[in-house]
């Protein structure tokens, strides 16, 4: 097995000379409703990037858009406008036939395992069917590099001959990653991976996740509701909300040090499930609800510390502390030495 690295990156490109893997700049994707109701704004003004090695964790609940950047970032869903670089190349406006010949090199992993793969294949011939692809590799040479996936997903070869349905969720999701492996990809998305798994097989999904991103330097994007999958995998992570980036920074910094109310919302609302600690502070009420959104700031209809400046402009992303940007008018950048804390 052959060990990328930065060196390696599409040579003649913006990879090749830095550490960047994915860039997305601005992404915007509306999704058309029935006559009378306003279009869906799935994702707006959408910016960051993803370094080779490196995880970036999205987060943010249900309907926030973070499946819609995931389809986008590799060109299974069109963008409305931005700019998206995957390996050096932009995804925006790319022929279809080239994103085919590309996906080898940036695969998805879904929440679904079951539904990911065919229920017709048993377990070898869903390992061999992206060999057979997207790769020269036939006879022996295709049994030898579908035995070396499945031992990288730590599955045993005597269940190379079952079918989906004979597999555990858990042995089902690393039939899924050990497909998404199989034709060394460079990066990764990972779309709440072990939402569907039970808790018992998650942490092993996710240490396979961890080693096989260090054996072979993958950049992943990992979306996940669970903050305990995301302190365990990412460097940074990004937080959700209608569409819009709310917060993004260093995952130690933004989970410990909030700037955003939706951000401590979402770390109160899992620390609520431990009997052992206090409710959180400051309670946030309703739904995400995208059918009206509001005007201002995208938070307003749910924010604790609402004020009338708030409904006047969707506030931009300002830099808290050294990499850590969150937009709320409540942030001020850290020289200005005032933060939500102090806000109350
Ligand atoms: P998440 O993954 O955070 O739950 P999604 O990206 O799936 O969020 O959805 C964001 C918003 O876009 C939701 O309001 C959803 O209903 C809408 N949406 C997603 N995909 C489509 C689609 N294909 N057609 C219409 N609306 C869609
Ligand atoms: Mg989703």
């Amino acid at each position: 097995m052959s060990d990328p690295t930065q060196a390696d990156a599409p040579q003649g490109t913006a990879a090749a000379h830095s550490a960047v893997a994915i860039a997305v700049e601005a992404m915007n994707k509306t999704f058309p409703t029935r006559r009378g109701v306003p279009d869906v704004i799935a994702v707006e003004d959408v910016s960051f990037t993803v370094d080779y090695g490196r995880t970036l964790g999205i987060v943010g609940e249900s309907g926030s858009g973070k499946s819609t950047v995931a389809r986008c970032l590799l060109g299974l869903t069109p963008v409305d406008s931005g700019r998206i670089e995957v390996l050096g190349r932009s995804i925006v406006d790319a022929p279809a036939r080239s994103l085919r010949a590309w996906r080898s090199e940036m695969q998805i992993v879904f929440q679904e395992p079951y539904e990911s793969l065919d229920p017709r294949y048993h377990v070898w011939e869903s390992v061999a069917e992206p060999l057979l692809l997207h790769t020269d590799l036939r006879g022996g040479e295709l049994a030898g590099r579908v035995h070396e996936l499945l031992e990288q997903v730590a599955l045993s070869p005597d269940l190379a001959g079952r079918y989906p349905h004979e597999l555990s969720g858990g042995q089902q999701q690393r039939v899924n990653i050990a497909r998404a492996l199989a034709t060394s990809p460079r990066v990764l998305v990972l779309d709440e991976p072990t939402a569907s798994l039970d808790v018992s097989v998650q942490e092993g999904v996710l240490r396979l996740l961890l080693r096989l991103q260090q054996e072979l330097n993958l950049a992943y994007v990992l979306i996940s509701h669970d903050l305990k999958a995301i302190r365990a995998v990412c460097e940074r992570v990004a937080v959700m909300y209608l569409g819009r980036l709310v917060e993004i920074g260093p995952t130690d910094e933004v989970l410990s040090n909030p700037k955003h109310p939706y951000t401590e919302f979402l770390i109160g609302a899992e620390l609520s499930v431990d009997p052992d600690v206090a409710p959180a502070a400051r309670v946030v009420r309703g739904e995400v609800t995208s059918s009206q959104r509001p005007t201002g700031c995208v938070f307003t209809t749910r924010c604790p510390l609402v004020t009338s400046t708030c409904h006047e402009s969707q506030p931009p992303l300002i830099e808290a502390t050294p990499g850590h940007d969150a937009a709320c008018i409540l942030v001020k950048p850290e020289s200005a030495a005032s933060d939500l804390s102090g806000a109350v």
